[in-house]
């Protein structure tokens, strides 16, 4: 299971994580945390603590630090409008809509000039939701599938077998597996770069072997993906805009 928040107080390396330092003279006792106009981390100091002891206390608080980031993004974003030139993820890059107003067919989406091309006799904002979100689903099937036959076979215990997938847009979870050996993957990782989709792909081959997240499954996951702490925080920071069409 690959939550998308996680209550796990695990310990990242401090380097995953960016931010820049500002001091206020009414700061006396602890840190807190603000966002900037871009969605980066503020980190308001006591004047009198040297930046390695903010470091250490951020490190030891990744998990908060975390949470605190993906809520106070959610707010700040502006709820998507499905107009015009707006843009909309794919594979970690995003794209702006090319809106046509095509009467007598059905819709279509297709990407056409580093665009996302929408053909429609209604071009309204729920029809276009609707169809993005079709063809996010068409998008996704063949590449995660693509990616899991990749790191299956990097995963020696799969022996070799074409491991079942489904996909599914889904709130609370990136991906799960069944205990008959099924990994269900969230449709909304399409919009995240290939890397990522990679290390929730690698996260669930590894519970077809250890199914809880004890020591012998971080053995595994370290093999097959020896990044996996970086992507997390990524995708724990970052995933929440991924989760919004
Ligand atoms: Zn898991």
């Amino acid at each position: 299971m690959h939550r998308i928040t996680s209550k796990l107080r695990a310990k990242s390396p401090p380097e995953a994580l960016e931010y820049t330092i500002i001091r206020r003279p009414r700061v006396t006792r602890r840190l807190h945390m603000e966002l900037d106009q871009q969605g980066g981390l503020v980190v308001v100091a006591p004047a009198h603590w040297p930046r390695k002891y903010i470091r250490e206390t951020l490190a030891q608080n990744i998990p908060r630090v975390e949470r605190f980031l993906a809520r106070a993004r959610e707010k700040q974003v502006t709820p998507l409008q499905y107009a015009q030139g707006e843009p909309h993820f794919y594979l970690g890059e995003r794209y702006p809509l090319a809106i046509h107003h095509v009467a007598g067919r059905g819709t279509q989406v297709a990407f056409v000039d580093d665009r996302i091309r929408i053909d429609t006799p209604k071009p309204n904002p729920e029809n276009i939701q609707t169809s993005l979100q079709n063809w996010y689903l068409n998008m996704a099937g063949p590449v995660f599938s693509d990616r899991l036959a990749v790191l299956s076979r990097r995963a020696p215990w799969v022996n070799g077998k074409a491991v079942p997938l489904k996909l599914r847009r889904m709130k609370r979870t990136w991906g799960n597996c069944s205990s008959k050996g099924a990994i269900k993957l969230n449709t909304h990782l399409i919009k995240a770069p290939l890397e990522i989709i990679d290390s929730v792909i690698a996260h669930e081959l590894c519970h077809l072997e250890e199914m809880n997240h004890g020591r012998a499954f971080y053995t595994l996951l370290e093999k097959l993906n020896p990044d996996w702490r970086q992507h997390r925080a990524r995708l724990r920071s970052e995933g929440f805009v991924y989760l919004l069409t």
